[in-house]
């Protein structure tokens, strides 16, 4: 099947959107009337330039208003219609969307809507137009698909179809299932469009919040395979209205959009092997990469900044236990825990130091089978990466993550697992718990970035990962507002959170400022006792982000927390939340460089949160010990 995209969903003038949208992938586009209204050419002249991309105009639209008027009205519809049939002719494209009526003087009616559309049919098809008709969720009489399919039945003309998008369908809830009876060859054209779960009037809803399918929360799948089992064989086009995209990237969003119908019909082939209409193109994709941990943490930085790093670490309870056979790298690990510090003067590590400071610019997630997550990240669009190894060392399966950092996978199958004995030779004494803390794993990686990017690595890690989405948690910072979105592995073995910054104001802006770009903000190890931690930690020296006594005050009235225990928390600044599931322990290092600070948790039972009540608080005292650095300070 083809795919295709609304040129309205894409930022940029039309030339901008229409290479960003032929180098993602896509067959064809929408040609979104406004669009090619603000540009300076003739329809010609257009129609030559997107073929010269070698894409194809698959739909013109919108055409509103048009059915079930009174004349005058009636006819001025009809005289609009023949002009739109002959820019199409000039243009190049024989399909046009006709969205249902918002005209006041519109009457209703399905006879007199089918009377309207049986001889807009006529016409077009004296100029070889087909006209596809879509129900608006706010349409002032036609808000259904299956309403709308009862118009085309009426209608009985071969130039006039139906064109279902899945979010005027699923924001209505209307039952997909109805889908299925439709005749596919009615089923003259398809838009996809997912969106976050909110209640809002329909039309601000679409026109600011539609999103790339699997990053809202509507049920495409459901949608997808109703419409596979009618048969529908044409283009896959996403019509995608929303706000955080248009200021953002041309090519990241087209290359998004790419991604999401890729990762869509992966998935409704994976979970609808019966639906064999779907183009085997879709089907040969490996499946989600199950994640089994983060393997290793990489961090780049120069000799001077690696020993205040490295005394941080130690203070943590890690242990310098190995270095690199031929490189300036070394490893500190502690239980499940590596973390890898790079100082070479050369490769990708010192160019991410270059540009970023001491960051994170590698993190390696340990899967079932490397080869086959890579495969499916880069079908999927990610850039792949590989540097030229040296002697002894091995290649590992590696793509662009967050930021333009890197992400490598391995397994324990491969040769890969034996990377740490290969590359690595032990410093000292060979046991690593010599230092120990308590730290046993990593709970989880928080990467912070530009909001509008959030969407985009949500998706990114979603569609290559078997992971899920917890909902969204807004972050009330003194600065603006910080949105922060988990997406956790099954399994949870990996957990990501990504904090969308709206400015350069809140915290966790000014660490994307002062980092020049997205980046990881901060690692959360896991503890299976954290007043036994924070205790070992005090001893080698870590000095705690302090909790203010006022925090401690609200959670004795927010919870029921024996007295001592409270005492015991506020002397070691530990932070507490509950949910249904169990408890959590938290608690915080001061900041490092250049806006990293790590994190230590416990969670009892099945806590599945990440103490979003705390982060106000906790973002209120890293202000207060942050330096003066040139930003404003709110
Ligand atoms: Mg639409
Ligand atoms: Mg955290």
């Amino acid at each position: 099947m083809k795919t295709s995209i609304a040129t309205v969903s894409v930022p940029g003038d039309l030339r901008e959107k229409l290479a960003a949208i032929a180098t993602a992938g896509f067959d064809g586009v929408e040609i979104f009337e406004q669009d090619f209204l603000a540009f300076d050419g003739g329809p010609k002249e257009v129609g030559r330039m997107i073929r010269d991309h070698g894409l194809e105009i698959t739909l013109f639209q919108p055409f509103r208003d048009f059915e079930g008027l009174p004349n005058p009205e009636r006819i001025k519809a009809f005289d609009r219609a023949e002009r739109k049939f002959d820019l199409m002719n000039e243009l190049g494209t024989d399909l046009v969307l006709v969205c249902s009526s918002l005209h006041p003087k519109s009457l209703g009616g399905i006879d007199r809507a089918a009377d309207d559309f049986r001889e807009l049919g006529e016409r077009a098809a004296k100029k070889s137009i087909r006209v596809g008709y879509e129900a608006l969720a706010w349409g002032k009489h036609v808000w259904d698909h299956r309403d709308a399919w009862e118009i085309v039945r009426r209608a009985d003309h071969p130039n006039i179809g139906l064109i279902l998008d899945s979010f005027h369908s699923l924001s209505r809830n209307i039952d997909c299932e109805s889908i299925r009876s439709i005749p596919a060859d009615k089923i003259f054209f398809l838009q996809l469009a997912d969106a976050p779960r909110i209640e809002m009037d329909f039309f601000y809803w679409s026109r600011h919040f539609r999103n790339m399918p699997g990053e809202g929360d509507l049920d495409l799948l459901t949608f997808m395979k109703a419409i596979l089992a009618a048969g529908y064989k044409g283009p896959l086009s996403l019509e995608i209205f929303n706000d955080q995209f248009r200021g953002g990237s041309p090519n990241l969003v087209a290359q998004d959009g790419h991604r999401s119908i890729v990762n869509l019909m992966d998935r409704v082939a994976r979970f609808s092997p019966e639906l064999k209409l779907i183009s085997s193109s879709y089907a040969s994709l490996p499946a989600p990469a199950l994640s089994l941990g983060v393997e290793f943490v990489e961090f780049t930085t120069d000799e001077e900044e690696e020993v205040k790093l490295g005394e941080l670490l130690q203070q943590m309870g890690f242990t310098n236990s190995h270095k690199h056979i031929s490189k300036s790298v070394s490893l500190w690990t502690q239980n499940d825990i590596r973390i890898v510090i790079n100082t070479e003067r050369e490769g990708f590590a010192h160019a991410a130091y270059i540009t970023h400071g001491t960051s994170v610019c590698d993190i390696g997630v340990s899967v079932e089978d490397a080869d086959a997550a890579w495969k499916r990240a880069t079908a999927l669009g990610a850039a792949p990466f590989a540097q030229t190894n040296g002697p002894g060392e091995t290649a590992i399966p590696a793509i662009r993550g967050v930021g333009g950092s890197l992400l490598h996978f391995i397994d324990k199958k491969s040769e890969l697992a034996q990377i740490w004995n290969r590359e690595f030779e032990p410093i000292g004494p060979a046991s690593s718990t010599l230092n120990d803390a308590g730290l046993t794993r990593i709970d989880h990686i928080a990467q912070t970035m530009d909001y509008e990017e959030m969407l985009s690595w949500t998706l990114f890690y979603t569609s290559i990962f078997d992971a899920q989405k917890a909902p969204l948690v807004e972050i009330v910072d003194p600065g603006g507002l910080v949105r922060s979105q988990a997406v956790e592995g099954k399994g949870s073995q990996l957990r990501v959170t990504l904090n969308g910054a709206e400015n350069h104001k809140t915290f966790a802006g000014q660490s994307l400022a002062n980092s020049f770009g997205s980046s990881v903000q901060h690692l959360a190890f896991e503890t299976d006792d954290i007043f036994e931690t924070a205790k070992a930690m005090k001893l080698r020296g870590f000095d705690p982000l302090p909790i203010p006594n006022n925090y401690y005050s609200d959670l004795a009235a927010r919870f029921d927390l024996p007295k001592l225990q409270l005492k015991e928390m506020q002397a070691l600044n530990l932070m507490y939340d509950a949910d249904e599931n169990g408890e959590f322990f938290q608690f915080y290092s001061r900041t490092y460089g250049e806006g990293l600070f790590f994190e230590f948790v416990q969670r009892t039972s099945n806590y599945n949160g990440y103490g979003g009540p705390n982060a106000p608080f906790r973002v209120a005292a890293q202000k207060r010990l942050a330096p003066a650095k040139g930003m404003p300070r709110t």
